[in-house]
């Protein structure tokens, strides 16, 4: 007998959740259209962290971040058809660039909504990439329920940050090539916002490195992944990070459906933890991380007991940091 339940929990479908082999197929897919970004090791990082630490660099990738992945695989399983319709999706900012990218590979009509006042770094670059902007409302929350509406009206594909098997597909691509390029991590370190890159990395580490523990990191002023993870319900929290790619105020039943079934622990850091792991990475590893993309080294700074002497992935997602978000790094 089913109990009622306060909240709904995340029991996707494993019909719709992806395997590893929709990521083999991604891969296939995806050759060609985004960068097999290199990785990096540092003796500063190593130092600060007294753990070996192998950073993965997708703020190296096409766009500037790892959303390019996903957005693409989606973009191109879908038919000619439904990519006539039109594709619509909201976003802080990556999600934004990632589809507007597939979208001009694709020759697919692309309208994003972003919230009012977004980063001007990924305003313009969405711009630069041929999509239209829609400003809308004051968070990531807004967009999106403008974004639904757009694509009901216009029979336009919407394209979700999150519940997208697609997209988590996609993404899993940066993990197969992260277990090759460095085999035999202890720990991989994920920072999450909707979870489709933490959801990936679990799927991809089980199927292919399954004594890696995979521990997802959000900001502690945006934790509703976090809290969904912890409680096993779908919650919405306060959303106010500074880091864009981590400002989501709810669980999602795809991402935290995998993210239980396989990562062993999501993590918190502040705000001013992510900024001085966005300083580590200019001045140890001469490379730019958005707040977002410095979480996961955050992180392992924050609890140098558990990482210790252990050689530890770290995904520095993104390097789309405006001049301000530097400049208050550095200060
Ligand atoms: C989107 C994003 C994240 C969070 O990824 P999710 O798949 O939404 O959990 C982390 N870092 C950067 C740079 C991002 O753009």
């Amino acid at each position: 007998m089913m109990l009622a339940t306060a909240h709904p929990r995340p029991v996707a479908n494993p019909a719709t959740l992806p395997t590893i082999t929709d990521v083999l197929a991604a891969q296939s897919r995806l050759d060609g259209v985004v960068v097999r970004t290199p990785v990096g090791e540092y003796a500063e990082l190593d130092r600060a962290t007294d753990a070996a630490i192998v950073v993965k660099h997708e703020n190296q990738q096409r766009t500037g971040a790892f959303k390019a992945r996903g957005a693409s695989n989606l973009l191109l399983s879908m038919s000619d058809a439904e990519r006539a319709r039109g594709v619509v999706a909201y976003s802080t900012g990556n999600h934004a660039q990632g589809v507007a990218y597939a979208a001009r590979l694709t020759g697919t009509a692309c309208t994003i909504v972003m919230p009012d006042d977004p980063n001007p770094v990924k305003l313009r670059a969405v711009l630069d990439l041929g999509a239209d902007v829609l400003l809308h409302g004051a968070t990531f929350d807004d967009a999106r329920a403008r974004a639904t509406d757009l694509a009901h009206e216009s029979g336009a594909r919407l394209v979700g940050a999150a519940n997208e098997p697609a997209i988590i597909a996609g993404v899993g691509t940066l993990y197969l090539e992260l277990f090759q390029q460095a085999p035999g991590l202890d720990a991989l370190v994920v920072p999450v916002g909707g979870g489709s890159g933490a959801a990936a990395a679990g799927l991809v580490a089980a199927a292919v490195a399954p004594y890696t523990e995979v521990i997802g990191v959000q900001s502690a002023a945006s934790p509703a992944a976090h809290d969904s993870w912890h409680s096993g319900e779908l919650v919405e929290r306060p959303n106010t990070t500074r880091a864009e790619g981590l400002a989501v105020g709810c669980g999602f039943e795809v991402t935290q459906a995998l993210m239980r079934e396989h990562l062993t622990d999501v993590v918190l850091v502040s705000d001013d933890e992510i900024a001085a792991a966005q300083r580590l990475y200019l001045t140890g590893a001469h490379t730019v991380a958005e707040g977002a993309g410095a979480a996961a080294l955050a992180a392992v700074l924050a609890d140098p007991g558990r990482f210790a002497g252990r050689r530890v992935g770290v995904v520095c997602t993104g390097g789309n940091a405006s001049s301000d978000e530097l400049l208050r790094a550095l200060t």
